[in-house]
């Protein structure tokens, strides 16, 4: 390993855009309430379709993966008004979010089954 300086940007990162929801959030870590605020995730637990997602500031839910849900066009999207004063998301957490390009034709699927 080489080391580098540290670098101030971090580096671009690209999804593709139709991304399962539950690998997406399993990746990023970040849920989009309805109310326009950003969480933290504390734990994802997939059972099947589902998961059980529970927040930093300890709400748990259940979501439905889909790749059209609003969860999933608002993480794409990068909607939210603020983030939640509870969940105290790191900022190099929202860097790494605000880094975070969604692509039509190019990105990891976060699908290990379909990479060669
Ligand atoms: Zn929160």
């Amino acid at each position: 390993m080489v080391n580098r300086p540290k670098e101030k940007k971090p580096a671009k990162r690209y999804y593709r855009k139709r991304v399962e929801l539950l690998r997406l959030i399993d990746k990023i870590k970040l849920w989009p309430s309805r109310r326009g605020l950003l969480h933290g995730i504390k734990t994802v637990e997939i059972a099947g379709a589902q998961a059980k997602i529970t927040t930093h500031c300890n709400k748990t839910f259940w979501v439905t993966d889909s790749r059209n849900s609003r969860a999933a066009r608002w993480l794409r999207n990068k909607w939210f008004k603020g983030t939640c004063g509870d969940c105290r998301i790191p900022d190099w957490k929202l860097a790494k979010y605000s880094s975070t390009q969604f692509k039509r034709h190019y990105g990891a699927t976060l699908q290990k089954r379909s990479e060669p």
